[in-house]
């Protein structure tokens, strides 16, 4: 072969390695293809800035994560409208978002993906996850049925949160483009009611000593023991800075043994302030305090805004929107139900 075509086919193999990889993700066989792309209008944090976004979204779950062009989002609340004016304000319109997951089939998590799939918003997805359980809901059926025309048509990729690499292991490890981790684990297998199926995933900045975070949608302690027992705690490890509260802070989300493993410095709830459930509990609350483990609360701090440069030792920054630490709320109440400790 000529040396000169030898140097260039060299140059272009080099090249076509630094592109690739906006998103990558470990036991993932399919070829990811990705571009780096820069969405004008949008301010990127700089790569290995992460932010996290704990999204008020009233009674429900809604988490926005950004790190360097990787957006992810963590359900979308019970509210398409309440979530749409957050694509607006977060100008997630005419942007790709890598990843989206659902954590379990329950509206007040995925009602608010609905607006992700409006045509007029130009918001691009190429993950989704969730545990496609059967189910008869008609808001999910049309969640589905969105997903899947654009299986059809734009080649989002839909996976299960059974098998989340497609390879059959428990974990999915996806590097975002600025270098954070991303580990999705499988939840407790079907049939399991829908809260105890909810996905377990561990975020890790860019430099792991910087923020770690844990998010397991509504796992109640049935959900939580299967975490333990599919070895979680030693593989991707459960131990890090700030734990969103299992199921809206109610007292079944929570065990002594869930926050001696976890150990954060801080708990985020995502509760609304009129709830009929009694959230958060008093029982969870105390649990918190019992392991000088401090909260913040979306309705009455807001949304909850967590920040990390990423570099090693510069740690994180926790802010709420609404300033203040009211630790209750209006709807809190002692629980009697079943599988809480009875204080
Ligand atoms: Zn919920």
């Amino acid at each position: 072969m000529d040396r000169r075509v030898l140097i260039a086919l060299t140059a272009v193999v080099f090249i076509a390695m630094i592109a690739y990889g906006a998103v990558g993700m470990r036991g993932w066989n399919g070829g990811l293809s990705v571009a780096a792309r820069i969405d004008p209008g949008v301010k990127d944090p700089p790569a290995p800035a992460i932010i996290v976004r704990d999204l008020d979204v009233g009674q429900g779950d809604a988490t926005y994560i950004h790190n360097g062009n990787s957006r992810v989002l963590i359900d979308g609340g019970p509210n398409p409208r309440r979530m749409g004016f957050l694509l607006d304000s977060l100008r997630l319109n005419d942007t790709t978002i890598d990843v989206v997951i659902l954590t379990h089939q329950h509206l007040d998590h995925y009602a608010g993906l609905l607006p992700l799939f409006d045509s007029r918003r130009h918001i691009r997805i190429r993950y989704f996850f969730e545990d496609k359980d059967p189910a008869a809901a008609k808001t999910l059926a049309r969640l589905r049925d969105s997903i899947l025309a654009r299986v059809q048509r734009d080649s989002l990729d839909y996976r299960s949160t059974d098998d989340p690499c497609g390879d059959g292991k428990a974990m999915c490890s996806i590097t975002l483009n600025g270098g954070a981790i991303m580990h999705i684990l499988r939840p407790l297998p079907a049939p399991a009611k829908p809260n105890n199926r909810s996905v377990a995933v561990k975020l890790v900045g860019a430099d792991s000593a910087s923020f770690t975070m844990w998010l397991a949608g509504d796992a109640e302690q049935a959900a939580i023991a299967h975490f333990v027992s599919e070895g979680y705690p030693s593989n991707p490890g459960m131990r890090v800075d700030v734990l969103k509260a299992d199921h809206h802070g109610s007292c079944n989300g929570v065990t002594p043994e869930y926050l001696a493993l976890t150990r954060p410095a801080w708990v985020v709830a995502s509760v609304g302030a009129i709830n009929d459930y009694g959230h958060m509990h008093d029982q969870a609350k105390a649990e918190y305090r019992a392991a000088e483990i401090s909260w913040y609360r979306t309705d009455q701090n807001g949304t909850v805004t967590i920040r990390s440069s990423g570099v090693l030792g510069s740690g994180y920054t926790i802010e709420p929107s609404r300033p203040g630490k009211d630790l209750n709320g209006p709807s809190d109440r002692h629980a009697s139900a079943r599988g809480c400790a009875d204080d």
